[in-house]
């Protein structure tokens, strides 16, 4: 049987808030397991937008921690709890993250104990895959995003861990860059090929990321985490590309069949 996979981008927009896009998520759908990636600002009406129950999301991964990543995060829970979820959640994140996320939630009075359904907490390291289910694995990547914050390590605990992903599923290989640094963390990458490459588009170019692609043999790119600023370019960029790889520019609500 052939395993069809689902990507819906409920959320394309970048850090900058605009009406046209919600911050940056998507939803991955394979081998039975529903995976929402990053929880920002807004993520409970993403969701909504794109028709995706709350209830049916078995767990959610963290690339970092940025509030367009995991703001909505606090508030998506609640509405699970609204929407009298039963089934345990699975939280994906960076073990130097956890104890964060855990006082984050109690601080906004989401108290795990007082949710009607259990979280799993899965705390990953960098380059080590975990399984989420049969024929479904992801290695994260550790890039350089946060790396501009070093200087504030020494007054603050603070975790700099920001993560690309390398989602495997039944032998198809999808990249995601999460948010990057600059374009020598695409360099990090030491697979041969990847299938479909999703890259933000904030903080590199249109043509550094095709590049890339091309050189993992990447049949399909997407550009998403498209801020206001840089979308004209990013369509004008797409309108003149002609050949492979394809490149398509997410909307919220686009679904990608695998
Ligand atoms: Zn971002």
């Amino acid at each position: 049987m052939i395993e069809i996979t689902r990507i819906t981008f409920t959320g394309t927009g970048s850090g900058k808030a605009a009406l046209n896009r919600f911050h940056s998520s998507f939803v991955i759908d394979h081998s039975g397991f529903r995976l929402l990636v990053d929880a920002g600002d807004s993520v409970s009406r993403a969701l909504l937008k794109s028709e995706i129950d709350f209830n049916s999301i078995d767990g959610i991964i963290l690339s970092h921690f940025h509030p367009d990543h995991i703001c909505g995060l606090p508030s998506l829970l609640i509405q699970m709890k609204m929407s009298k979820r039963k089934t345990p959640l699975k939280i994906f994140l960076h073990n130097t993250l956890f104890e964060d996320l855990r006082r984050l939630l109690v601080k906004t009075y989401v108290i795990p104990d007082r949710l009607n359904f259990d979280l799993e907490f899965i705390k990953y390291e960098f380059e080590s895959e975990f399984i989420i289910q049969d024929d479904f694995m992801i290695r994260a990547i550790q890039n350089s995003h946060l790396d501009k914050y070093e200087y504030f390590v020494k007054s603050e605990k603070i975790s700099l861990a920001s993560s690309s992903f390398i989602f495997s599923l039944s032998g198809k290989k999808i990249f995601y860059t999460g948010d990057l640094g600059d374009e020598n963390d695409l360099n990090l990458l030491d697979e041969v090929k990847i299938d479909v490459f999703i890259s933000e588009t904030t903080h590199i170019e249109p043509g550094q990321i095709v590049k890339t692609a091309e050189d993992y043999k990447s049949k399909t790119v997407v550009f998403t985490h498209i801020s206001p600023e840089i979308e004209p370019q990013v369509i004008e960029f797409v309108q003149n590309h002609t050949g492979k790889p394809a490149i398509l520019t997410a909307f919220d609500g686009m679904e990608l069949v695998l």
